[in-house]
């Protein structure tokens, strides 16, 4: 389990995250939603050990700042909002996931090369295997680095928002990918600025307002709340399929 105690980040003065308190279930998908600028990405980052910050996150009890970086990265895996476009071909990018596992050589085991054959298979990429990360498109190339996220197989998935690029197919392949991960024992924690796929994906949700977390529990108990609509100034309209929109 992962625990969030009093959390409060900053940029130089600017105090952007205020006094959070949560607990991400172990085995859920768990969204953060919230305005832009409310501090969704920066709370990922907190998480990630990317940003410094005030007060405590533990996993499974200990405090992640006391594990060492090559053990946080068995535990704990972070897909950026931007993902740099290298040299390297998919195949070599998903590889890299593999780095906490290898010795200094960086040296593939067998287990290593499966758990990257695993995870290309995983993604449907299996095709693009031997392209440039430079050669193939936006939405591939997040599904590239979700291949290398799987094969780094860290319990928990932190993801800040996986599917701005993509069109609608490849979103709904990756959000599936999530959802089995999720079933295979994953914890899933996405930033999502999509709220109807928010809805639909996550177990759980975390509602911040401006840097402060207003809601944070199931996803039946937040459509029941109405804050959604409140907070992100939008109407939700439940469709025939059971389905949630927000307009
Ligand atoms: P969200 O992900 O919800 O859009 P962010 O976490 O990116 O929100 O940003 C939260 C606040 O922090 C915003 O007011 C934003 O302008 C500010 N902020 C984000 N990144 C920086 C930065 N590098 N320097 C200064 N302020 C930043």
């Amino acid at each position: 389990m992962l625990k969030i105690e009093k959390l409060s980040a900053s940029y130089g003065k600017k105090q952007v995250l205020f006094d959070i308190s949560a607990v991400i279930e172990r085995g859920k998908f768990t969204a953060i939603i919230g305005r832009n600028g409310s501090g969704k990405s920066t709370l990922l980052s907190c998480i990630a050990s990317l940003h410094s910050y005030s007060g405590k996150i533990t996993l499974g009890g200990r405090d992640i700042s006391s594990i060492s970086r090559r053990e946080r990265a068995k535990a704990l895996s972070f897909l950026p909002q931007n993902l740099p476009i290298t040299p390297f071909t998919v195949a070599e990018t998903v590889a890299f996931g593999r780095e906490p596992y290898t010795d200094l050589t960086g040296k593939l085991s067998d287990l290593d090369k499966k758990a990257v054959c695993r995870a290309i298979e995983q993604c449907g990429i299996a095709h693009l295997s031997d392209k440039r990360l430079g050669e193939i498109s936006g939405g591939e190339r997040q599904m590239a680095y979700l291949a290398m996220m799987m094969a780094q197989n860290a319990a928990i998935l932190l993801l800040d928002e996986p599917t701005t690029y993509m069109d609608a197919p490849n979103a709904r392949e990756l959000l599936s990918a999530l959802t089995l991960a999720r079933d295979g024992g994953k914890t899933v924690l996405a930033v999502m600025h999509d709220l109807t796929q928010a809805i639909k994906y996550a177990d759980n949700v975390i509602l911040l307002d401006s840097g402060r977390p207003v809601f944070s529990g199931s996803r039946d108990a937040i459509l029941q709340s109405g804050e959604i609509e409140r907070v992100m100034g939008v109407e939700s309209h439940r469709l025939a399929d059971g389905q949630y929109v927000f307009l």
